[in-house]
Parts: structure tokens; sequence; C-alpha cells
């Protein structure tokens, strides 16, 4: 089966923003109103596999997606998840670390004991946002990303 995260045309309709070594995409199945994933853009399966380059440019590009997924969901707290290994429930072998805004009263509030069930059996209660869903987000962050551009380039 092709890596869908190596499939440029799912790339395209998914991705908000983008440096020299990661995408930052909307989730097809958000967990969560602004959750985000990112992706590096060379295929690998953990982080063992970044090379120097990608590990220095991580925690940065982190912060930045961080700072615009906050502002779409008008949150200022988030959940960074990295799912390794199925058992850890990733369901694709190509890294990426889930960024999920949180808000007082999410839906996951009210049942916090069991957020992390929830959020590792997503595909039993979520769906998949329709394209125009995805393009609206896409959109909404990506306008994010520009009108904060200074404030995205002091956290490189
Ligand atoms: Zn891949």
């Amino acid at each position: 089966m092709e890596c869908i995260f190596c499939n440029k045309e799912t790339i395209e309709s998914e991705k908000f923003y983008e440096d020299e070594h990661y995408y930052a995409i909307y989730n097809l199945r958000p967990f969560l109103p602004g959750h985000s994933l990112v992706v590096p853009k060379r295929h690998v399966e953990d982080m063992t596999g970044l090379n120097q380059g990608e590990r220095e440019d991580l925690v940065s590009f982190l912060n930045r997606v961080i700072f615009i997924a906050l502002k779409f969901a008008e949150a200022d707290s988030y959940d960074l998840i990295l799912q390794q290994g199925e058992i850890a429930g990733r369901s694709i072998a190509h890294l990426h670390f889930h960024i999920i805004p949180r808000k007082e009263g999410d839906k996951v509030n009210q049942s916090k004991k069991e957020w992390l069930y929830e959020f590792n059996k997503n595909e039993f209660y979520g769906r998949n946002l329709t394209e125009s869903e995805m393009s609206t987000a896409v959109n909404k962050a990506k306008s994010i990303a520009k009108v904060y551009d200074s404030e995205l380039r002091a956290l490189m």
C-alpha cells in the first residue's frame, strides 16, 4: 500500500504550512477543532530515522504549527502526541506528531480518564471531513500563518 503521507495529492489538499523539512497538515479526521499533524517530508518511520537537519528543525517547526493551531481553535492549551507503533494507536507508518488544541469543556473533558483510549480509537467514532470542510480548514489555517508571519519567523 502506498504511504498516504508520501502521496503528493493528499498532502497538497491538506497542507497549510511547510518548511524545508516538514509539512503541517490538517487532520482528515479531527479529534477536536484545529487538530493538526506535523509530518516529515521524507518517509521515516520513527524519530531515530530523522537526519540532523530534520532533528534540528523539529522543535522550531512544532512550535510554529502549535502557534497556528492555537490561533485556529482560539485555545491556549494543547496535547502534542506521537503514537509510535500500532499498539500505541498509530495507523500510518510515516512519522507524524498530533497537535490537538484543548479548551475547557471540550468533548474530551467529559471523559477525562478515557481520553487517550478515545483518541486511539478515533476511527470508530470520528468521521472524515468532506472536501469542502477540509479546504475551509486549510484556508483558515493558511490565512492565520500569513497574518502571523512575523510571529512565526520569531519562532524559527
Ligand atoms: Zn511516507
